[in-house]
């Protein structure tokens, strides 16, 4: 009814989602970038510990990153120490969202299958579910005939990849991306926070001593008591105006969605042989991706090639997908560390923090990214769950090399 109303009076009488706010001289902490993890940040800076005078400063607009580009898939299926404790974190802030936020983000936990098609990656699997289930995260080994009553569908007749089973995640699912940037957005600018899109960081002021005190934007100086950047795939090109080189590379990441069709794939499924995932959307579109461009590239728009590739993949694991009329294709800017994972740190320079290195793996983690970056410039001090993800790993050699995450065959 509202709806009906609202719609024949020109949308007059709705309420935007947040203040757009303008930017004030100063705030305790400025976060640089309106993605999931900078919103995320923001909130739980008010909502834990009670730091409101914060800006999030977004160059373009709020959703237009990663944050809206990506394929919505979450779980918590790692087998890394560094990794596990973090993402099942993470799951259970995503349980709870919706509740905390007030806000629909049409979380589904549909569940996430990895198929396996040889007896060695069946035994990393499962290696990979019993680590899950050691962290008390819900892992179960499927055998092909479990696979099959899933997903009927799957080509189970080739020799090439014969589909010998896979590894499930209950928990695991999807979530609308853009909504859960809106739903942080409204509850970081109910408790006060200022979200100002529109506003590019052009680079920082530092005092004597080297240390940050405020940025230089488009829309003006704004000083900062501290700054966080969470800028994903842009996070070399802002490094750099602080002097700091990152182990980063940015590359673009396509994902693709087709003609909607009734509900056919009932969760989240990974092929083990070659760069294809695959899930179904609440609207009916089969959304699906593969594995980054190999070049370095700050364009999100990918080439053929890829494209190529993963119909390919698609093709030989589903060959009822070719027959799916495709929509449209996207990209998005990746930042590929150089271990898979991410990094929640001070930086080298006093006064600047660094939440990066997301890989192709960053929607999921972002209600624990949030968590632990609050954590950290809220207190100096890195949280329990991310005690791994510093900077120092790639110069001591503690990487957290999980596999499927890096610049490798991946699983989203
Ligand atoms: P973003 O939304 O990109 O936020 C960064 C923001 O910083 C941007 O809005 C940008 O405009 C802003 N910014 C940059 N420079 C400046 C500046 N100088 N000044 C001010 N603002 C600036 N992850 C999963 O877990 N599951 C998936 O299924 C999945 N699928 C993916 C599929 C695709 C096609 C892509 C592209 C990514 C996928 N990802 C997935 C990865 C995930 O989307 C990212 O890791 C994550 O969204 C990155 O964090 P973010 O949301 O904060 O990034």
């Amino acid at each position: 009814m509202s709806l009906a109303a609202n719609a024949l009076s020109g949308h007059r009488k709705w309420q935007p989602t947040w203040r757009d706010a303008a930017p004030r001289d100063g705030y305790d902490i400025v976060i640089i970038g309106g993605g999931g993890h900078g919103l995320a940040t923001a909130y739980y800076l008010a909502k834990v510990h009670g730091i409101t005078r914060v800006a999030v400063v977004e160059k373009g607009w709020i959703g237009g990153g990663n944050v809206g580009r990506n394929t919505t898939i979450i779980r918590s299926n790692y087998g890394l120490p560094g990794n596990e404790p973090f993402y099942e974190w993470s799951m259970k802030l995503w349980e709870g969202l919706e509740q905390e936020l007030n806000y629909n983000a049409m979380i589904s936990q549909r569940g996430v299958l990895n198929l396996f098609h040889s007896d060695g990656q069946r035994d990393t699997f499962a290696r990979r579910g019993n680590a899950m289930r050691l962290h008390g995260v819900d892992a179960g080994l499927l055998d092909k005939d479990a696979v099959r009553r899933m997903a009927p569908f799957l080509n189970y007749d080739q020799a090439r990849f014969p589909v010998m089973g896979g590894l499930y995640q209950a928990r695991g699912g999807t979530a609308r991306h853009d909504a859960v940037a809106w739903g942080y957005a409204r509850g970081a600018s109910e408790l006060g926070v200022d979200i100002i899109q529109n506003c590019e960081v052009t680079g920082f002021v530092r005092d004597a001593a080297g240390a940050v005190t405020s940025v230089d934007t488009s829309r003006g100086r704004i000083g900062a008591g501290k700054v966080g950047m969470a800028v994903a795939g842009n996070s070399s090109r802002v490094a750099a105006l602080a002097d700091l080189r990152l182990p980063i590379e940015s590359h673009v990441l396509q994902a693709f969605v087709s003609e909607g069709l009734k509900p056919v794939i009932p969760g989240v499924i990974t092929f083990g042989a070659g760069h294809f995932y695959i899930s179904q959307s609440d609207k009916g579109g089969l959304v699906f991706g593969g594995d980054i461009d190999g070049y370095n590239s700050y364009a999100s728009r990918g080439n053929l090639p890829v494209v190529e590739d993963v119909c390919e993949g698609g093709m030989a694991i589903m060959p009822m997908i070719g027959r799916a009329r495709l929509l449209r294709g996207w990209g998005g800017i990746m930042d590929m560390s150089m271990d898979g994972s991410p990094i929640i740190d001070r930086s080298p320079v006093a006064g600047l923090y660094f939440n990066g290195g997301w890989c192709y793996g960053g929607f999921k983690a972002t209600p624990a990214s949030g968590w632990c970056f609050a954590h950290l410039l809220a207190t100096d001090g890195r949280h329990d769950t991310a005690t791994a993800f510093r900077f120092d790993r790639f110069r001591t050699g503690h990487l957290i090399d999980e596999k499927g995450q890096g610049a490798q065959p991946n699983l989203h």
